[in-house]
């Protein structure tokens, strides 16, 4: 017997619909080089019909890639709109890729049409002629005086000459492409991940729900985590469905410009890598930040002197939340859980830098890599975290490398996505990452944790950030080194470092050596870029070390 209920689609339309009926009245804020632009969701809502059009008059085809370049403003949230509800694919482009990798995704994903920040032309046209694909270059103004090329379109002035598109969007078929981002963190290159409208639906859905991210009609949301980062984790289009308000910073990501838009607007969601609240916390006490209630923080490990910095400042800890640009990309949240009340503030603290449990729908797999033994949810069973829900990827697009079923050697025979991130499970089935499979270093016959080392590393009241990474051992394999970065105007030594390290972690992971840096490099979405320096400490020459100091 079948069911009998309607069968519509979980599409993108029904976002834009509620949020036009309901929300109209709703602030859309963005910072602009030049100041701040108020607009409404009504107002916002006819400029998504006006793009529509828009597109039809450019041409773009009827699944054509509708590239951005652009930062966190409230026309890529048109763009954002306007794209997908036309049968388009959205394809954010990320700004702070290298140029051949941007040149590479933009002819892979075969863009037909980029629309750029005028404050990014010096960026983005030094490679527009190697995008073979791209017909037009729709510049939009934000500000910046850098000239326009002859051939662009201003994005205004194409709003102003489109007709608003009449009528309700349709995407009849839910599993049609929505949106397109490249994951850059494997090896080789850049993946294309396709987001459907059903995936990005249920995802925004699920953010909605009060052990998700609980966005409600209430909050003031501003994602700092780039639009071009898996889709700001989902939080543009979950705050239309809620009908949140939205602040957009723009080009200023500094910690200034980013604690003073917190304040001026009362924001109460917030979103970013632990970078930015790393960089945000010397300036906490400078702002009054009472609105707050939620700081969303993934992408990488939270460090645990950080989610208590900011729980003992502001009184509201961060919100640790795991997933991957191919899990749309929010997997687990690490909200507070009934077990969690019998615990001890200490025992608290630990639980809140665990990375969460599994949202509804999402599932989770730990594997032993070289047999594929699936292992206990015991929390000491550590082995690759594999995901499988209606938001994770199946494949990626046009994918020409490796093996497997869908082509890549990234997804298991029977589906499942290979995260490749090591974790273990507790009995209840929250997740603790414990590294990502090749940061882990290899000690013997034994793995040390990278992010474990630099989380003690960190919660050193004179270091700023730490990286770890594997350096070659003749005896040991790898050994780790220690690269920490010390507050202005402080020093330490490396004994020192390893005198607080020792209380904190085994013996034996004890860093063999400690090099100061002025700052870690980071990757075009603000991470640790272990990449570049095991690239600078290249041929790094270890000390001769007692062995029984690793006993
Ligand atoms: P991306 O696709 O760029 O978002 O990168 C996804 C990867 O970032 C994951 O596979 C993890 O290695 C890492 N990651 C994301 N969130 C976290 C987190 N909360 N803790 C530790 N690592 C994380």
């Amino acid at each position: 017997m079948r069911g009998l209920m309607q069968d519509r689609p979980l599409a993108l339309p029904h976002v834009f619909h509620r949020a036009e009926q309901l929300f109209g009245h709703k602030p859309i804020v963005t910072a602009t080089v030049t100041g701040e632009v108020a607009t409404t969701v009504a107002e916002w809502a006819v400029r998504v019909r006006r793009l529509a059009t828009a597109l039809d008059t450019l041409g773009v085809p009827a699944d054509g890639r509708v590239a951005t370049f652009c930062w966190n403003t409230a026309p890529h949230l048109e763009l954002y709109m306007a794209a997908p509800c036309t049968g388009r694919v959205l394809h954010t482009l990320n700004i702070r890729l290298f140029p051949e990798q941007l040149v590479y995704i933009a002819n892979h994903a075969e863009d037909d049409v980029v629309f750029v920040d005028r404050s990014l032309l010096p960026v983005f046209l030094p490679l527009r002629s190697q995008m073979r694909t791209v017909r037009h270059v729709v510049v939009i103004d934000d500000g910046a005086d850098h000239p326009l090329p002859d051939d662009a379109i201003d994005y205004d002035e194409l709003l102003a000459s489109s007709d608003p598109f009449e009528g309700r969007f349709e995407v009849d078929d839910e599993n049609q492409a929505a949106a397109m981002c490249y994951s850059s963190g494997t090896t080789g290159n850049p993946k294309g991940v396709v987001y459907s409208h059903r995936s990005t639906l249920l995802h925004s859905l699920i953010t909605l729900t009060v052990d998700g991210l609980g966005l409600s009609e209430r909050d003031v949301v501003m994602p700092v985590v780039p639009m071009f980062h898996a889709n700001a984790w989902g939080l543009p289009y979950a705050a239309l469905l809620a009908g949140s308000s939205t602040v957009f910073p723009g080009p200023n990501m500094t910690p200034k410009g980013v604690l003073s838009l917190l304040e001026r607007h009362r924001v109460t969601v917030t979103a970013g890598v632990p970078t930015i609240w790393l960089g945000a916390l010397p300036l906490l006490g400078g702002y009054d930040l009472s609105g707050l209630t939620r700081i969303l923080c993934g992408g990488s490990a939270v460090p645990r002197s950080l989610s208590e910095a900011y729980r003992t400042t502001l009184g509201v800890p961060i919100l640790h939340a795991w997933g991957m640009t191919e899990t749309s990309p929010v997997a687990t949240v690490a909200s507070p859980r009934t077990q969690d009340d019998a615990l001890d503030d200490d025992a608290r603290a630990d639980a809140r830098v665990r990375q969460g449990q599994p949202t509804p729908l999402v599932e989770l797999r730990v594997v032993e890599p070289s047999s594929g033994e699936v292992l206990p949810w015991d929390d000491k069973s550590s082995g690759e975290i594999q995901a499988a829900g209606p938001w994770v990827a199946a494949a990626y697009y046009r994918d020409e490398s490796g093996a497997g079923p869908s082509g890549s050697s990234q997804f298991t025979e029977d589906g499942w996505l290979r995260t490749g991130d090591v974790a273990t499970v507790d009995r209840y089935g929250s997740v603790r990452i414990v590294d990502r499979t090749k940061d882990l270093v290899k000690s013997g016959g034994e793995w040390i944790s990278s992010v474990e080392l630099e989380n003690a590393l960190m919660a050193h009241p004179k270091v700023v950030e730490a990286a770890v990474i594997g350096v070659p051992h003749e005896r040991w394999v790898e050994r780790p080194l220690a690269c920490v970065v010390v507050e202005p105007g402080e020093s330490l030594t490396p004994e020192e470092v390893r005198a607080h390290l020792e209380p904190l972690v085994p013996r034996w992971w004890l860093p063999d050596a400690v090099e100061f840096i002025d700052e870690v490099p980071k990757t075009s979405v603000g991470k640790f870029s272990k990449r570049t320096l095991r690239d600078k400490f290249a041929g790094y020459e270890l000390p001769e070390v007692d062995p029984a100091g690793r006993a």
